[in-house]
């Protein structure tokens, strides 16, 4: 009897092993025409200044929609994209959406929003992307410093010689540097020393203990001074109740974005979004 049910078992992981399998391959066939195919949306969150209280900008986030494999979260076609190098064309096409955005939405709100754009460690290895980000900058009309790049560690992690490169070519252009979910590796700390950072985006993983559990908000207390100290701003993501947003704002964070303010929303939500009334009454 065990014998059998040891078969059953082997059969029950090849099973679901295949089918983990397959989704992938064809998530990755798929992910091939997609760019053609115009199957591409980003999607943008607001970014709350919590100084002034006001909409500073927004993070832009991919999101891809495809008949055969459905609605695919960044989490699972980002590392595919990664893998197969097609983030390279991909990227660029985030890029140049959010630009040209950042730019209609500030002229329709006569404000100098900020942009927010997410790069994964294959980007470095392309050879014309510093040149591509100077070309979008200039024919949407926004200045660099109105432009961040989120990294996280793991860009840093893998030791490409390229990194070092480009991130003083972008340090050079003058766009903005964040390290994009703080505390969440080994070895940010060592990596905000190494390179020139303009911000440190706390993980979402720590935002959401802050209220209930007093070591994640000591860790984000000393991440906040810590931050200040080195001269970069902080944003908290991740924020999803008025608690944890009055609680960031005492604990002097700079920047939120969670959705307490808003999922991340298309071109044409965020053009018309405005922050809940409740919220300047609030904190
Ligand atoms: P990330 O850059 O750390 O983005 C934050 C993620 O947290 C986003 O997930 C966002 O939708 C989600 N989020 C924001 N506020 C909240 C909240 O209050 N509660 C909860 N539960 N979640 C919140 P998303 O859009 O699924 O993206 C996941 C990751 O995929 C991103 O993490 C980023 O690493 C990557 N990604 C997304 N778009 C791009 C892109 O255009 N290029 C690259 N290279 N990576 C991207
Ligand atoms: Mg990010
Ligand atoms: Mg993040
Ligand atoms: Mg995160």
């Amino acid at each position: 009897q065990s014998k059998e049910q040891g078969r059953n078992t082997y059969s029950f992981f090849t099973k679901q092993m295949n089918e983990m399998i397959l989704r992938r391959l064809e998530i990755e066939e798929q992910l091939y025409g997609a760019l053609e195919r115009n199957e591409f949306e980003v999607y943008y969150q607001p970014k709350i200044n919590l100084k002034d209280r006001k909409v500073m900008g927004a993070e832009a986030l991919l999101r891809w929609h495809n008949p055969l494999v459905g609605q695919v979260a960044p989490d699972e076609f980002i590392p595919i994209a990664e893998h197969t190098g097609l983030i390279e064309p991909i990227g660029k096409y985030v890029l140049a959406q959010a630009l040209a955005f950042l730019n209609e939405w500030s002229q329709a709100h006569r404000q100098d929003y900020t942009m927010a754009v997410n790069l994964s460690p294959r980007q470095f290895r392309d050879q014309g992307f510093v040149e591509f980000v100077k070309e979008c900058l200039g024919s949407c009309d926004v200045t660099p410093e109105r432009l961040e790049f989120e990294i996280t560690e793991g860009v840093l992690m893998i030791g490409q010689s390229c990194v070092d490169e480009v991130l003083s070519a972008l340090n050079a252009l003058g766009v903005k540097l964040s390290m994009d979910d703080f505390g969440t590796g080994y070895s940010s700390l060592s990596y905000l020393r190494q390179y020139n950072f303009d911000l440190l985006k706390v993980d979402r993983s720590f935002v959401s203990g802050i209220t209930a559990n007093q070591e994640d908000r000591d860790l984000v207390t000393a991440t906040i001074a810590m931050a200040h100290s080195l001269h970069l701003d902080v944003v908290a993501e991740g924020v999803e109740t008025g608690e944890q947003l009055k609680l960031l704002n005492e604990l002097g964070c700079d920047v939120a974005q969670g959705y307490y303010f808003s999922k991340p929303i298309p071109a044409l939500e965020m053009k018309a979004f405005k922050l809940k009334e409740r919220f300047e009454v609030e904190c």
